[in-house]
């Protein structure tokens, strides 16, 4: 049985369509025997209806820049800072990068002006970069998509690319992964994408070939359930028996325990947080 200790990719209120606190997910955790749980909220331009991609607010996303305040380890589980941001254009830019903000949360001008995305990066330990605009994609040819992934991925902050599987982008799947392998950058293998689709549909095939890629490039992946309520966190049994059913290797499963996913955070040369 493959194991996997970590979610590092689920959602709190905060993303408005996700419906369980930060404490909610912590304890669902715990009960899930996870070791460590990395809180992604949505950073995209689907949540508040006055962000476009040039103008933003940063009272909207002050979620991001206080989570400073939460606790390294609570109930026995270690918690990650994170964000799942958009990739927002054909070059691989995230939502908020082409964004100044100006002022601060309270209105006041900030002595510095500065993109939206640094200063929400800067409070995240890691960032997922997915796509869910598919429409800007249409029609582009794959030697651009594949482009779009690669920048997205050296981003900064950028350690995992979500659910490529189900995102109806396609891309060239071997130069990807093997690119996130020489940068020791995470793929993830989204429960979410294989419950809702089903073996046998064209999502699970799809995640299966990008399994089988890793596998066969050494490429690490990320299991998540991508949780849009707590009764989801830490269960992932159609992600790791699809894993099981074409003889993945745990050791290329970075949210195996703590201790994996930490050193993989490393590995691409991010920050890890004491606890
Ligand atoms: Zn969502
Ligand atoms: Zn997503």
């Amino acid at each position: 049985m493959l194991q996997n200790r970590c979610d590092v990719h689920t959602h709190t209120l905060y993303s408005r369509h996700a419906y369980s606190t930060l404490r909610e997910n912590v304890l669902a955790a715990r009960e899930a025997g996870l070791e460590l749980l990395g809180v992604t909220d949505h950073f995209s331009d689907m949540l508040f209806p006055r962000t476009d991609l040039e103008h933003a607010d940063l009272r909207d996303y002050q979620h991001f820049i206080n989570m400073g305040v939460w606790p390294r380890s609570w109930e026995g589980v270690r918690l990650l800072h994170g964000a799942e941001a958009d990739v927002r254009t054909l070059d691989g830019r995230l939502f908020g990068q082409d964004v100044e903000v100006t002022t601060d949360i309270t209105g006041r001008p900030l002595r510095e002006a500065c993109s939206l995305y640094d200063r929400v990066a800067a409070g995240c330990d890691y960032v997922i970069a997915s796509v869910h605009y598919k429409e800007f994609a249409a029609g582009a040819p794959v030697a651009q998509t594949t482009e779009m992934y690669l920048r997205a991925l050296s981003q900064p902050k950028v350690l995992v690319l979500g659910h490529t599987g189900r995102a109806g982008v396609p891309f060239d799947v071997r130069e990807v992964v093997g690119e996130a392998a020489r940068q020791g950058k995470l793929i993830e293998i989204n429960e979410h994408s294989l419950e809702t689709r089903g073996p046998g549909g064209r999502t699970w095939a799809s995640c299966r070939a990008i399994a089988e890629t890793c596998a066969e490039l050494g490429c690490q992946v990320v299991v998540n359930t991508d949780a849009h309520v707590c009764c989801a966190v830490g269960r992932t049994p159609h992600a790791l028996g699809m894993l099981e059913e074409i003889g993945f290797p745990q050791e290329l499963i970075a949210t195996r325990s703590a201790e994996a996913f930490l050193a993989a955070m490393s590995a691409a040369g991010l920050r890890t947080p004491g606890v």
